[in-house]
């Protein structure tokens, strides 16, 4: 391991247990895994990442998300340490991307700007896509503790209400089955009726059905749309998953999105919404405030 252990103390002995058997179950992703750890004990910090949110922009659309507009101030040091030993965790151009701009990394990650990622990175691509993935999930979901409860009531729209992300999951949650909408980047859940399609709204059932497993476990599903030809992968949950309970789970059911791709449905290559967001990094003394 990378940082002290005293961090790793911190995690949930829940996430430590689902973590040793994730690892157990897909020792392929044990880069990944290790990843999802790093932004755990990140995120363990939370009123470091909590003091840099702004309050949401005033006069925002309204169909942006609560972040769209937002300039947030980070500490630059502390994002360059953090972005540092993610790309070391990742074996990173040989793991020492010292010349990465990690602040513009960040803040291309929230926007989901995969092509400004990829200028970026210089050489190889996929892995600074993965590692920007998990370097904005500190702010993210910070963002989403912090600003999430101004989520209107109303809201209407398949992507996240907080960061503009289409879902990662649908629960169905509790003993009334209502379907929720859960972001796999900032955790924010957000209620939408059955029967519509998160991607493109539509409504008709002839348009919209399940895949369900072949065999075994029969509580999770895929929903599809005919319409738009996207996927959203669904499961039943007691409450509310935490931010890893989401990525964990997600990661666990590949063989669900391979079963939805070889039947010809996708999940969307554009994000659910066009995020403006920019960060901005503070040199020094911004957290000990
Ligand atoms: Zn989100
Ligand atoms: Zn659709």
């Amino acid at each position: 391991m990378l940082w002290p252990t005293a961090r790793l103390r911190r995690l949930d002995p829940e996430v430590t247990k689902r973590l040793a058997l994730a690892r157990q179950n897909s020792p392929e992703s044990e880069t990944w895994l290790t990843l999802v750890e790093a932004a755990l004990a990140e995120s363990a910090d939370v009123s470091r990442w909590r003091a840099a949110i702004p309050a949401p922009v005033e006069g925002r659309p309204a169909r942006a998300p609560l972040l769209h507009g937002a300039e947030i101030a980070v500490d630059g040091r502390a994002v360059r340490r953090f972005v540092r030993r993610l790309a070391g965790i990742a074996a990173l151009n040989g793991g020492a991307p010292d010349r990465l701009d990690a602040v513009g990394l960040v803040e291309a990650a929230i926007c989901q700007d995969d092509t400004r990622i990829d200028a970026l990175a210089g050489g190889d691509a996929s892995t600074l896509r993965v590692v920007a993935q998990i370097a904005a999930v500190p702010l993210l979901t910070a963002a989403a503790q912090t600003i999430g409860a101004s989520v209107s009531a109303a809201w209407w729209e398949g992507y996240c209400p907080v960061c503009g992300a289409w879902p990662t999951l649908a629960e169905f949650r509790g003993l009334e089955r209502k379907r929720w909408l859960r972001c796999g980047r900032c955790a924010t859940a957000w209620e939408m009726s059955w029967l519509r399609c998160v991607f493109c709204g539509e409504a008709d059932h002839e348009h919209l059905g399940y895949l369900a497993p072949e065999a075994g476990e029969t509580s999770r599903k895929v929903e599809v749309c005919d319409t738009c030809k996207g996927y959203l992968k669904a499961e039943p949950t007691v409450s509310a998953l935490p931010w890893w309970g989401v990525v964990l789970d997600d990661a666990a059911t590949v063989a669900l999105d391979v079963a939805a791709l070889d039947r010809g449905y996708h999940r969307p290559e554009r994000p659910g919404f066009a995020l403006e967001v920019r960060i901005v990094g503070r040199r020094s003394g911004f957290w000990t405030a």
